[in-house]
């Protein structure tokens, strides 16, 4: 399997990267936009001038296997796994720094915006962050403020497949056309995904269409882990958006 640029692996952490959180970047609070700044704040923690975000990220099948190796309990295990890593990590190379989650947590944060600034995030027509290494199979696994300032990473010089794919097999591949006309029509694919035998139940048939950096695919258990966690939700925002619940 051919290695990541270094760029992605700001740290270069052996044990991040068996653990599969092989993306990271460490971003200084003078580089956030004011509506950047605004929207983490909102999430319940003041940004002061001395401090530094690293976000850390998921790209290919490894997190998944490291994963399903160590498999913690709960509710949120994913989540626990990544915030347990995370932690290992802070107190073996920063033992000396403060710093707390922001994500996973209980608030909102702005997870593509940092990862724009960060050169890992360009738009797909899904939606879902694509880039030119890791294509659609990378994702955010933890953002956490650290109080000091760090050497911040610079932007991965990445560039959107999206731009030069012409042929755009993925909006051919999503059964409800939902992707058509340059935007994705959400309520059109929830629909979809929430029809009984869907074949989008625990999957996106476009996501699979895309030719963009196939050896980094999740392997189809982690697939419909997390497409499987997420019908609850729309369930229930289908549910209150029709007026079943208020
Ligand atoms: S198939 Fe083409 S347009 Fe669709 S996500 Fe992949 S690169 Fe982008
Ligand atoms: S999950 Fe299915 S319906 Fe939704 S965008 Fe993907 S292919 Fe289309």
């Amino acid at each position: 399997m051919p290695q990541p640029p270094s760029a992605y692996d700001f740290f270069a952490d052996s044990c991040l990267d068996a653990a599969g959180l092989n993306l990271q970047a460490a971003i200084g609070s003078d580089r956030l936009t004011p509506s950047l700044r605004a929207d983490i704040e909102a999430a319940g923690q003041p940004l002061c001038a001395n401090g530094s975000l690293i976000l850390f990220g998921n790209g290919g099948p490894t997190f998944w296997r490291a994963f399903k190796h160590h498999c913690p309990a709960g509710e949120h295990p994913v989540d626990a796994f990544s915030r347990q890593v995370v932690s290992e990590f802070m107190a073996r190379r920063f033992p000396e720094l403060g710093f707390c989650f922001l994500y996973p947590g209980a608030s909102v944060v702005p997870l593509q915006s940092l990862g724009q600034l960060a050169g890992w995030h360009h738009e797909s027509p899904m939606k879902v962050g694509i880039n030119d290494t890791w294509g659609l199979w990378y994702a955010y696994r933890a953002l956490i403020l650290v109080d000091a300032v760090l050497p911040s990473s610079l932007p991965v010089p990445s560039t959107s497949p999206c731009a030069v794919c012409h042929d755009k097999p993925c909006v051919a591949a999503c059964p409800p056309r939902a992707l058509e006309q340059h935007a994705l029509r959400l309520e059109r694919c929830i629909d979809f995904r929430l029809q009984e035998a869907s074949a989008c139940s625990h999957q996106c048939l476009a996501r699979w269409a895309c030719p963009v950096a196939p050896e980094q695919r999740y392997d189809a258990e982690q697939v419909q882990y997390h497409y499987g966690h997420s019908l609850p939700h729309l369930r229930l925002w289908r549910s209150r958006s029709s007026g079943g619940q208020k």
